[in-house]
């Protein structure tokens, strides 16, 4: 019965999420939509230390930034603390738990693994799973100091708030086999298990802080927009079946499966997660472009207005190529400021060819002459004069880009000229054509 189903996102704050444990959140979420099941937010804060009110916060604000929306009140671990105990206490009477002095302050309380057999069950991932018991050992459910161990917490509060499907990272294949032992002790019913593929890197390595940006957060400085990286960490281990990627949250809902699941593990690669930004981006309302462009800029100490005016054009060339929000003030700066810096790789490659000073003297008369100061009549111009020249017009398509912008990339190259507007256009050729002939570039 789809109504019955419950899943659980069961983080244990730590002020930062990564990017492995929300993308566990995500499945949880997808699957909890697509069969109208119940998603609960567990917030395993047995680690006093670690679970600050700040770390909470982060976690809060990370789920709503990604429109994780959880049903019924936030859970949290500690308040099942009595019961955890209780149970324990139980287990020791029934002789499933033993307590053992481990050289702490008091005695631990110790949970029995079976000697012989094989405990195993279906992963909805990773497909049949097994573990000799022999090869496993019995584990500590309370602390010397009277503490319940995740395990047992873990366990009991999927028993108590009914949980029928755990979706996790993989990391915690080993602890199932334990787990099973519990819920098995404690006669409930034995949860399904999915359990996601790791994340890697390049090297097939886990994906950590030291390959990149690994944190929900710095995605969001970095200029990504939510839905964008939600769609791609759906898709770290899951695809739908065809060829989409780019999709909404409806159509990830209906299409979400565990037998489409994949259990290799998933590859983090940034390029691809910043074109489906773009991809994103170009997508979005103009106002909502608008309002993050704004915002950016004014961070950078730029100004909203830009030099040459024609903002509306300005922000129809800038959206279509905006790949995160945090490129967007190296990627217009020369539009908003006179004093634009020059990238040295583009200099190199287009600017310190022979002839090229004369070149932009050239375009700026040919610019300075033109009755009116249009695309039609730059490019006319542009073209003509490569022709005259007998060169491809690359040759001064860029060039000039680089001697206005100071990059190699950017709008097309007369709308950026005439969006700079001609007083501008001139004064830039010119002043760059200066500076080469003094090697001040
Ligand atoms: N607090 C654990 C974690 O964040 C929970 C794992 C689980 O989903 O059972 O790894």
């Amino acid at each position: 019965m789809a109504e019955s189903i419950r899943v659980r996102f069961a983080p244990s704050p730590t002020g930062k999420v990564h990017i492995g444990n929300i993308r566990a959140a995500i499945f949880n979420w997808l699957y909890a939509r697509h069969v109208g099941g119940q998603f609960l937010l567990r917030v395993e804060d047995t680690d006093l230390e670690r679970s600050t009110p700040e770390a909470i916060q982060a976690l809060l604000d990370c789920m709503k930034w990604l429109r994780l929306d959880w049903d019924g009140e936030i859970l949290y671990q500690t308040s099942q603390r009595a019961h955890h105990l209780e149970v324990a206490e139980e287990l020791l009477r029934r002789g499933l738990a033993y307590r053992e002095n481990k050289g702490g302050a008091g005695e631990c309380v110790i949970f029995r693994m079976p000697k012989e057999g094989v405990i195993e069950y279906d992963d909805l991932v990773k497909g049949r799973m097994r573990k000799k018991a022999k090869d496993t050992q019995d584990f500590v459910i309370v602390r010397s100091d009277g503490s319940p161990v995740f395990h047992l917490a873990n366990v009991l509060d999927d028993i108590t708030q009914g949980v029928t499907h755990i979706i996790r990272g993989d990391d915690h294949v080993e602890n199932t086999f334990k787990h099973i032992q519990l819920f098995k002790a404690l006669g409930a019913p034995i949860p399904r298990y999915a359990h996601l593929p790791m994340i890697v890197n390049n090297q097939g390595k886990p994906y950590s802080k030291r390959d990149g940006s690994a944190f929900v957060g710095e995605f969001r400085e970095l200029g990504f927009l939510p839905d964008a990286l939600f769609n791609y960490l759906a898709l770290l281990g899951w695809a739908p079946g065809d060829d989409r990627e780019v999709m909404t949250r409806e159509e990830m809902v209906a299409a979400f499966d565990f037998a489409k699941c994949k259990a290799s593990p998933a590859r983090f690669d940034l390029r691809k997660l910043t074109w489906m930004n773009g991809e994103y981006v170009a997508r979005q309302p103009r106002a909502d472009f608008e309002a993050a462009f704004d915002a950016r800029l004014a961070a950078a100490g730029l100004p909203a207005e830009p030099l040459g005016g024609h903002r509306a054009e300005l922000l129809a060339e800038i959206q279509p190529r905006t790949k995160t929000y945090g490129d967007v003030p190296d990627n217009c700066r020369w539009f908003f400021a006179e004093d634009y810096p020059f990238d040295e790789k583009a200099v190199a490659k287009r600017l310190r060819g022979e002839g090229v000073p004369a070149l932009l003297d050239e375009v700026a008369a040919a610019a300075e002459a033109l009755p009116d100061f249009t695309v039609a009549a730059l490019e006319a111009a542009v073209r003509g004069l490569a022709e005259a020249k007998g060169v491809g017009l690359g040759a001064l398509v860029h060039p000039i880009r680089v001697a206005v912008s100071g990059r190699a990339e950017g709008p097309g190259l007369f709308e950026t000229l005439w969006l700079l507007g001609r007083e501008r256009t001139l004064r830039r050729l010119r002043g760059t054509a200066a500076k080469l002939r003094e090697g001040a570039l």
